[in-house]
């Protein structure tokens, strides 16, 4: 009895771990065993929102002299 699954984001190798955020099945390649998520959860787990782009300091630096 084996395990006859592949990697869920390679399709190319055998699937040794499993998400514990998703549970979708990965390789050594695509497994993080830091955090024991897949990478597509370990990529957006840093940064979840975008923060809008409001950076408005030039104007101060203008006047500088
Ligand atoms: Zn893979
Ligand atoms: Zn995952």
């Amino acid at each position: 009895m084996s395990l006859s699954g592949l990697c869920q984001v390679c399709e190319s190798r055998e699937a040794k771990h499993t998400c514990t955020q998703c549970g979708t099945a990965v390789c050594d390649e695509h497994f993080d065993r830091t955090s024991g998520l897949c990478v597509r959860c370990a990529d957006t787990s840093g940064k979840r929102d975008v923060s809008p782009t409001t950076d408005e300091v030039d104007e101060d630096d203008f006047h500088r002299i």
